[in-house]
């Protein structure tokens, strides 16, 4: 049938993670596509206790509409919980909870992009969150990063040139895909720049929590004297992506236009998953529940780590991330990342494409590896099958 669709649509594919995903449903591939969670931590016997008691105690009004900007109770729970652990200072007043933070992704782009405007990014950045983008139809520019982050000269260059940069995207603790954390200097040094030039940041930060050796660096949000940065969390990787909880913290004035585009979109996020994370926050012990998660990720990291650095070839790099769920690995050039998928795929093993994270293409020598999601034995066996299709691969 002949519809027209709107230009927008002609920039959209579907993610190349998503239909990798399709293909790892078969039990007998080992994935270390996606970046999901491991699910035998999902706190089933937990939820299904406070869900009762979130019937009991407030049932219509779990099951009602709600606030767009969220649960108030939820609210502060996040805002006491950032300014203790992201040494930021905030109240409930700056925070919007959300479907997720990829849901704040597509509302960052609604709220600062018009066709054509620049967004900046790391150089690679997160999949989703280019995809979310791309539908405002921007120009992306990637910002030069090494294993420090962004690099601030380069950001300056490029702000000096163009002057059409609406909003920087940056995830600075154990990136998607790299698995890398910004340091500290680095942190002050690109809110400088940002303070002097007074773009608006999207400070992207699912993993922060999730940290297996160090301390925690205070976020951007915490380093950010003007209002200028709007910081995504969720409840995704802490508690379980499913319920499909996250927040945007950000001054008053910006978030009031993200809360305009809320209402618009679903009204409000579902009333019951908020005060079930809420009851959780209250009655569980949440400090516990991560060190379980980090103690089973720091394990699964090691031995990712540590078979592969006993079967890979030696002419490939690969980061050994200090918290998170991925690990990146970069090959010679004119190794070819899309084939080796075929090839791996084949094997029954799966990985992601390095190239997919580049908005503007290239780096096709490069892939992500999730080491959360399996279990100890299919990460022995997987990084066996990975080595073989590596040490026979072309390229
Ligand atoms: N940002 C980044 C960097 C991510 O890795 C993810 C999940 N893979 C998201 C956002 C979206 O997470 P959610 O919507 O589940 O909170």
């Amino acid at each position: 049938m002949n519809v027209k669709f709107s230009n927008r649509m002609e920039k959209l594919k579907t993610s190349e993670i998503r239909e990798i995903l399709k293909v790892t449903q078969n039990p007998e591939v080992i994935s270390f596509a996606g970046g999901l969670p491991a699910p035998e931590l999902f706190p089933v016997h937990e939820i299904k206790k406070i869900s009762s008691l979130v019937l009991d105690e407030m049932g219509p009004e779990s099951l009602q509409y709600d606030l767009t900007e969220g649960y108030v109770p939820l609210r502060k729970q996040i805002s006491e919980r950032m300014n203790r652990v992201y040494k930021t200072e905030l109240s409930e007043k700056n925070i919007l909870i959300v479907c997720g933070s990829q849901q704040g992704l597509d509302f960052s782009g609604k709220v600062f992009i018009d066709k054509g405007d620049v967004i900046l990014c790391e150089s690679p950045t997160y999949l989703g969150a280019i995809n979310a983008f791309k539908a405002y139809e921007p120009e992306f520019i990637e910002v030069p990063t090494d294993d420090f982050g962004m690099i601030p000269e380069e950001l300056e260059k490029i702000l000096n040139q163009r002057h059409d940069v609406k909003m920087i995207y940056v995830i600075p603790d154990f990136q998607n895909p790299t698995g890398k954390t910004w340091s500290f200097e680095r942190r002050k040094k690109f809110m400088e720049v940002i303070e002097k030039y007074k773009i608006p940041v999207i400070e992207d930060n699912p993993y922060g929590e999730l940290r297996f050796s160090g301390e925690i660096l205070p976020s951007l949000k915490s380093l950010d004297n003007l209002g200028l940065v709007v910081h995504l969390g969720t409840f995704s990787k802490t508690f379980c992506p499913g319920l499909r909880v996250g927040w945007i913290c950000a001054s008053e004035h910006i978030l009031e236009k993200y809360i305009l585009i809320k209402q618009g979109a679903d009204l409000h996020t579902s009333s019951f998953s908020q005060r079930i994370i809420s009851k959780m926050l209250e009655n569980y012990d949440f400090e516990e529940r991560l060190s379980k998660l980090k103690e089973l990720y720091k394990k699964r990291r090691d031995l990712m780590i540590f078979e592969m650095k006993k079967k890979f070839p030696k002419n490939l790099k690969y980061t050994n991330p200090d918290g998170g769920l991925f690990t990146w690995v970069e090959l010679p050039e004119g190794f070819d990342g899309r084939k080796f998928l075929e090839e791996c795929l084949k094997n029954n093993v799966a990985i992601v494409p390095g190239g997919s994270f580049f908005p503007n293409g290239g780096h096709e020598n490069t892939f992500r590896l999730n080491y959360s999601n399996m279990s100890e034995e299919k990460i022995i066996e997987g990084i066996n099958r990975l080595s073989k299709v590596l040490n026979e691969f072309e390229y």
